[in-house]
C-alpha cells in the first residue's frame, strides 16, 4: 500500500494502547481517509492482562485480538516500522524506504525492552525454563510453569533501574507467585524475594505503607538499592549492584530457583536517535509534560509510554492523555494555544493475591488522585479491586478505550466529589 505522495491531515506513529485509541478518535473527527497509522503488528495485546497470565489466572489468548478489528477501514495503515522522523519537512520515514507526509503527527511508539543491558538475560529467556518475564508477548507464557516448578530455594523477582511500564507489575507477579506456592503447600520450602533499585517498595507513600504490610505478612525478603546487572543463568545466580553508594557499588550475587525479571527499558530508537525529536537527557519524546505538545514542533504531539515523563507509563495514563491530545490538537489546528493540561494521572491496580488488590491512582507529583470516595479504601487490600482489574478493566479497555470514548475516570471522580474534586 503506498500513499502516493498524499499529505495526511494526521499521521499516528505506533498503534498500541495510545496510538490505536487516537486513530479511532481522529478517524471519527477528521474522516478515516485523512488519517494514517504506522504499526507493524497484526495483533493488539492488552498488556495489563499479562500479570494475570503469568499468575495462571487468565490465558495468553485472552490478552490478544487481531489489530485489524481495531483499525477503522479507510484509515491508511502502513503495516511496517517507522524508521525515522524528518520533522522539519513533516515526514515520517518508513522501514521500506518510503515516507508519509503529514500536517500533524502523533507519536506513540511505546518503550523498548533493553535486554542487552543485563548480560545473560536474553539467552536465559530463550533457553532457561526457570527464567521468565511478563513484559514480553514472547516470554509471558513461561512465567506460570516456572512458578509451578519451583519446589525449593528462592523465587526471585526484580524491578529495573530504568523507567518501566506499570511500575507495580514487577511486584504484582510476585504476590501471585507467593499465593500459588503457598497453595501448593510449599511455602516453607521456598523463599520469596524482591530486589528493587529504589529505597522503598512503591513510590507513593500512601500505597507503599500498605504494600510494606503485605510484604511483611507474606514474609517476603526485600533487597532495596539492588539493580540487576547480570544473569549467570547457567549457575542460577543473579548478580546485582547494591547502589546505595552509587560511586562504589557493591556486587551481590543472589542464588535463585526461579527468577522473574522485569527488564530495563529504553526509548524507541526512531526517537532516541533523533536529537530534534528526543529530550536531551533521556532520549524520550520531548513534549511539554502538561500540554503533550512537542517542545520544538507545534504540529507534533506525543502520548503513551514514549513521552518524557518517568512516572506515567501505563494504559490508564495513556487513556487520560488521549483526551488532552485530542483537545490540544484541535486548538492548534484552529490556530489557538493548547488549553487543556495533563495532571500526570496514572493508575496501577496492584493485585496482592489471586482475589485481592489495592487500587493505586496518583498524579504527576506522586499525590493520590483517587476515583472512588475515601470510604471505599482504595489503599486497602480488597476483593473489589482485584475484580475491577481482572474483569471490569479488560472490557473497559477493548470496548471503552481503544475503540471508544474512554479518556480515564476524571468525570467519575468529579461526580463522586460532587464536582469539587480535581
Ligand atoms: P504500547 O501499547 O506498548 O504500544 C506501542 C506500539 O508501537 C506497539 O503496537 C508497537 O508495535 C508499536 N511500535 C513500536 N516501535 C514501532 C516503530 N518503530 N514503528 C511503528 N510502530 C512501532 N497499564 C495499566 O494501565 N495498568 C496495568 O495494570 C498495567 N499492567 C501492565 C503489566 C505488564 C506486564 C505490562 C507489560 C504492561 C502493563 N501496563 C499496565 C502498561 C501498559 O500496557 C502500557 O503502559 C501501555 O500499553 C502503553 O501504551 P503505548 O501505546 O504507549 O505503548
Amino acid at each position: 500500500m503506498t500513499s502516493g505522495g498524499k499529505v495526511f491531515r494526521v499521521v499516528i506513529a505506533g498503534g498500541g494502547s495510545a496510538g490505536l485509541t487516537m486513530t479511532n478518535r481522529l478517524a471519527r473527527v477528521f474522516g478515516a481517509t485523512n488519517v494514517a497509522l504506522v504499526e507493524p503488528s497484526k495483533v493488539h495485546y492488552y498488556q495489563p492482562l499479562w500479570t494475570l497470565v503469568g499468575g495462571g489466572l487468565k490465558s495468553f489468548e485472552q490478552s490478544a485480538k487481531p489489530m485489524g478489528e481495531f483499525v477503522p477501514s479507510n484509515v491508511h495503515w502502513e503495516k511496517q516500522n517507522v524508521s525515522g522522523f524528518d520533522p522539519d519537512n513533516n515526514k515520517v520515514m518508513l522501514e521500506n524506504g518510503d515516507h508519509l507526509n503529514y500536517e500533524y503527527l502523533i507519536v506513540a511508539l511505546g518503550i523498548t525492552p533493553d535486554y542487552q543491558r543485563v548480560p545473560g538475560l536474553l539467552e536465559a529467556l530463550e533457553t532457561a525454563p526457570n527464567v521468565c518475564t511478563n513484559y514480553d508477548a514472547k516470554y509471558v507464557s513461561k512465567t506460570f510453569p516456572a512458578i509451578q516448578n519451583t519446589k525449593k530455594g528462592t523465587a526471585l523477582f526484580t524491578h529495573p533501574d530504568t523507567p518501566v511500564k506499570c511500575a507495580g507489575a514487577p511486584q504484582k507477579i510476585m504476590y501471585l507467585a507467593e499465593d500459588q506456592i503457598r497453595k501448593s503447600g510449599l511455602r516453607n520450602d521456598v523463599d520469596v524475594a524482591f530486589a528493587h533499585p529504589g529505597p522503598a517498595i512503591f513510590g507513593v507513600k500512601k500505597y507503599a505503607e500498605q504494600l510494606a504490610k503485605v510484604v511483611a505478612e507474606k514474609d517476603i525478603k526485600t533487597y532495596f538499592h539492588h539493580a540487576l546487572k547480570e544473569l549467570d543463568y547457567k549457575n542460577n545466580l543473579a548478580v546485582f549492584h547494591n547502589i546505595k553508594e552509587p560511586d562504589s557499588p557493591v556486587k551481590v550475587s543472589i542464588p535463585y530457583e526461579m527468577i522473574h525479571v522485569s527488564p530495563p527499558f529504553k526509548p524507541p530508537s526512531p526517537i532516541a536517535s533523533n536529537p530534534k525529536m528526543a529530550a536531551a537527557q533521556s532520549g524520550y519524546l520531548d513534549v511539554n509534560t502538561q500540554t503533550l505538545q512537542h517542545n520544538k514542533y507545534e504540529n507534533i504531539f506525543g502520548l503513551g509510554d514514549n513521552i518524557n515523563i518517568v512516572s506515567t507509563k501505563t494504559a490508564a495514563a495513556a487513556a487520560a492523555q488521549t483526551g488532552i491530545v485530542q483537545k490540544n490538537l484541535q486548538s492548534v489546528m484552529d490556530k489557538k494555544k493548547p488549553s487543556v493540561f495533563y495532571d500526570g494521572y496514572t493508575s496501577c491496580p496492584l493485585v496482592t493475591g489471586a482475589n485481592k488488590g489495592i487500587l493505586a491512582e496518583f498524579d504527576g507529583n506522586g499525590e493520590p488522585l483517587q476515583t472512588f470516595p475515601s470510604f471505599f479504601g482504595q489503599h486497602k487490600e480488597k476483593k473489589i479491586w482485584y475484580y475491577l482489574k481482572a474483569h471490569v478493566m479488560p472490557t473497559l479497555y477493548w470496548y471503552g478505550m481503544v475503540k471508544g470514548p474512554w479518556t480515564g475516570p476524571k468525570a467519575l471522580r468529579k461526580m463522586f466529589t460532587l464536582g469539587m474534586g480535581r
